[in-house]
């Protein structure tokens, strides 16, 4: 297969996308806003298909071709028009998304979709000419791990515009579920819940974060703690989801105050090395960190 296969942004989802499209066949183009952090981008794909050559998933011949199929760009400027797919991982802001998207489009591909975690597709959809090809494609962190694709139908998105949405899970190897057009889709709108409140417990001083984590692994059979979640995910990106669930369903969703000074703190989690817990070379490094606590009232216009 040689299908052109567009990621805009390389950080942690649009690595993982590119990681596992290169995987499957495609020739990925790979935009970010530079050159250097292309570059950085293409230096931690590296890594990734090393630790998979190491770890006995691949051989080093199938990951030098995959490494091989990833194309670096310097902005959307540089790709030419007619891809098969776009699919943009930009950080969760409507405005920044409206704006790549618009780009994006401008390039006519095939399919075009946004691995937005809790923004509407239709809110998203508003500025382009042709919505009926646009859906949301929601990949789960890590993308090579994870089974799931959350394929969101906005209401201008053509039956067809799902149909290859549904078969382009496939060819990735993913396993896809339809949903409609809610902010949060199926999956954000609860898997965000439970962090958040387990982000109140800590401030309330309910337990440390490593035995809230352990009290949902061990009494409740979830796989990983909702805290170590948050780090794997980003409290940055975790706070811009909260905050645009809180705009659209209120104040039950308002990022806990905790979150809000973690983030100012460069507390983001795995991607900075320190959130809940301690990671070093993207691996945890120890039991969780201890958190300055905020007394555990709830305040939504603090957070604001
Ligand atoms: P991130 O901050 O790790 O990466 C975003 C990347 O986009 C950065 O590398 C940035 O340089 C790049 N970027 C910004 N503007 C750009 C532009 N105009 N052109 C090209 N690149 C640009 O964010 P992330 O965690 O990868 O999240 C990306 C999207 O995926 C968000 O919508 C988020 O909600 C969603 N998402 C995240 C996760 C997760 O676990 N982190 C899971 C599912 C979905």
């Amino acid at each position: 297969m040689t299908e052109r296969f567009v990621v805009v942004g390389a950080g942690t989802m649009g690595l993982g996308i590119a990681y596992v499209a290169a995987g499957s066949g495609h020739a990925v183009e790979l935009v970010e806003v530079d050159r250097d952090r292309g570059d950085a981008a293409l230096r931690r794909l590296a890594d990734l298909w090393e630790r998979a050559v190491r770890r006995g998933r691949l051989d080093a011949d199938q990951a030098d071709a995959n490494q091989a199929r990833i194309t670096l760009r310097a902005g959307l400027a540089e790709v030419a028009p007619a891809p098969d797919v776009i699919v943009e991982a930009v950080p969760e802001r409507a405005d920044l998304k409206r704006a790549v998207l618009a780009e994006a489009e401008a390039l006519r591909p095939a399919l075009l979709g946004s691995n937005t975690s809790s923004i509407p597709i239709a809110d998203l959809a508003a500025g382009l000419t042709r919505p009926e090809r646009f859906c949301g494609l929601h990949f789960f962190n890590p993308v090579w791990a994870m089974a799931l694709l959350e394929i969101v139908v906005g209401p201008a998105t053509a039956v067809e515009t799902t149909d290859a949405a549904v078969t382009l899970a496939g060819r990735l190897g993913k396993d896809p579920v339809v949903v409609r057009d809610m902010p949060g889709f199926a999956t954000s709108r609860l898997g965000v819940t439970l962090g958040l409140e387990a982000i109140r417990m800590v401030a309330d001083g309910v337990a440390s974060p490593a035995d809230i984590d352990k009290a949902m692994v061990l009494g409740y059979r979830h796989p990983i703690g909702p805290l170590e979640l948050t780090d794997l995910v980003g409290l940055d990106v975790r706070l811009d989801i909260a905050r645009t669930l809180q705009a659209a369903y209120g104040d039950r969703f308002a990022p806990p105050p905790l979150l809000v000074e973690l983030v100012a703190a460069g507390r983001l989690g795995k991607k900075s090395g320190h959130g809940f817990y301690r990671w070093t070379d993207g691996v945890r490094s120890g039991g969780s960190e201890p958190v300055a606590t905020t007394g555990g009232a709830e305040s939504p216009e603090a957070a604001r």
